[in-house]
């Protein structure tokens, strides 16, 4: 649907972490009302809607994904499948149910618990506040097949990560410490000397901003999609025991506690599961 600038700019205002839903909100409402192009009038009239009846429109839980499914072509895997599965998850475990038991007082939007998958590492999506952020990662991988030289990969790579041996007319050298494991190397390799390896996902957990900002601690690794959910299972039963006052998961996670579940696949007091 088409927004006129002045719109556009109001929805701006609106705070990040529920602009999405507002915008789609108020979508849906002009919609409603047989409006072919969203007004600042509409923006205004879901928006005081939306603010007054906050305590019902929270959902316990608040799952975004960058605009890679959409059809961004810069994904390192396509999360389409695992979107589902999340939400699935979220719903099972009546985050909802939970903070009404749990918060004093009124539910508000910052009681949420937040995930964020992002199809790759430029992380659009914010997943490094959130308190769990998922990004995609594709791991380039040197075949047998003869490097032509030509240089593609060389110049995809923003992170000077891939180099060719200069005495020899061996292949491309990939230094993994500086590959942040984007895949960009891959499609513009003409001899398929470069192909994808393990496609998968990083995992950051406890990022929040607020008034002690941090972004999220990343577990070593790349993660299959059940692996993903093993992870946010995990998450979701060290939150509910230790969650009691509507405290976040970010604002309980203590760098001991991820470094606990980083090495141990569990978290201290909890039956979290092995993330691998
Ligand atoms: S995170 Fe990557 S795949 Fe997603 S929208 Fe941004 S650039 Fe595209
Ligand atoms: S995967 Fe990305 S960061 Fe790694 S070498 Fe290829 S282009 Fe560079
Ligand atoms: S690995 Fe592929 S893209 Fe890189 S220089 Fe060799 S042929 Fe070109």
């Amino acid at each position: 649907m088409k927004w006129t600038a002045e719109a556009e700019s109001a929805i701006k205002k609106v705070p990040f972490f529920v602009r999405k839903r507002v915008r789609a909100r108020v979508e849906k409402e002009a919609a409603d009302r047989g409006k072919p192009m969203v007004s600042l009038a509409d923006v205004k009239a879901t928006q005081r809607r939306y603010l007054n009846n906050m305590e019902s429109e929270v959902r316990g839980y608040q799952l975004d994904t960058c605009f890679g499914p959409n059809g961004c072509p810069r994904r390192a895997v396509q999360s389409d499948t695992l979107l589902p599965r999340i939400q699935a998850l979220l719903e099972k475990e009546d985050l909802l149910g939970f903070l009404k038991k749990t918060v004093p007082g009124t539910l508000r939007f910052h009681h949420e618990f937040r995930i964020s998958i992002a199809d790759c590492p430029n992380g659009c999506s914010q997943p490094q506040i959130k308190d769990i952020g998922i990004l995609g990662a594709c791991v380039p991988r040197v075949t047998e097949e003869a490097c032509s030289r030509c240089e593609a990969c060389v110049d995809a790579c923003r992170e000077t990560a891939v180099a060719l041996a200069e005495e020899d007319d061996s292949g491309p050298v990939i230094d993994r410490e500086r590959c942040i494991n984007c895949g960009r190397c891959i499609p513009v390799c003409p001899t398929e000397t470069l192909a994808t390896g393990q496609q998968g996902y990083r995992i950051q957990l406890g990022g929040k901003l607020g008034r002690h900002p941090r972004l999220g601690m990343e577990l070593p690794g790349i993660f299959s999609e059940d692996d993903v959910l093993r992870v946010i299972s995990g998450c979701l039963a060290f939150y509910k025991q230790r969650s009691r006052h509507g405290e976040r998961f970010a604002e309980l996670l203590s760098a001991a506690d991820f470094d606990a579940y980083s090495d141990r696949g569990r978290f201290p007091e909890s039956d979290g599961a092995d993330p691998t």
